[in-house]
Parts: C-alpha cells; structure tokens; sequence
C-alpha cells in the first residue's frame, strides 16, 4: 500500500515507515556535522550513532565536571569540545560506548 502523500506525524506512522522498509537504514560514520541523512535516490536513511554517542557523553561529562555550569554554557562548551575532536577520536569513543555500554533496552 502507497503511503500517504503527507502521512500524519505520530510514533505509529513512525513504526508503520520503519516496517515498511522504503528506506535501508544504516548505522555509519558520517561527519562531525551531521547527525543523520536521507538519500530519496539511493533510498538510504543513515544515522551517524557515533556522533551521536559523543556529543551525548561529552555534554554529560562537562556537567560531571563542571557541576555549576547551566545548561547553555554546557551545550556551547559541548559543541567546542567536540568540534576540536579528531574524526579518529570520535570513532575511538563511540565505539568503546557502543562496547561497554551497559544495555538497558
Ligand atoms: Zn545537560
């Protein structure tokens, strides 16, 4: 069954679109700037995990070390530190997340 043209934006629609399988979705390395990205040609949706892992982890630790610091100037110091971050890094730590993380799903 076609999908609607402009299907209604729930988590039920949302499982209906994963179940449907219209796009591979990948798990890769993309960049240090992008969190995801849809191919409509390749039919591809890839999600860049690593980056995600990282920026959550290091926005986590700036408040472990930096208790009184507010939320803004964590995310501003968030963004900094993983802009200077080498793409090597980033690999580094989100595969060691992805390792010894301890899963509770
Ligand atoms: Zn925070």
């Amino acid at each position: 069954m076609p999908e609607p043209k402009n299907p209604k934006a729930s988590v039920e629609n949302l499982k209906d679109f994963l179940n449907s399988k219209t796009f591979n979705l990948h798990i890769k390395w993309l960049n240090k700037r992008q969190y995801a990205e849809i191919d409509f040609e390749k039919k591809t949706l890839t999600i860049n995990i690593y980056f995600l892992l990282v920026e959550c982890l290091v926005h986590e630790y700036l408040h472990h070390i930096n208790p009184d610091w507010r939320e803004g100037k964590i995310e501003v110091a968030t963004d900094s530190f993983v802009n200077k971050m080498r793409v090597h890094e980033i690999k580094e730590i989100g595969t060691f997340i992805l390792k010894a993380g301890e899963w509770k799903i």
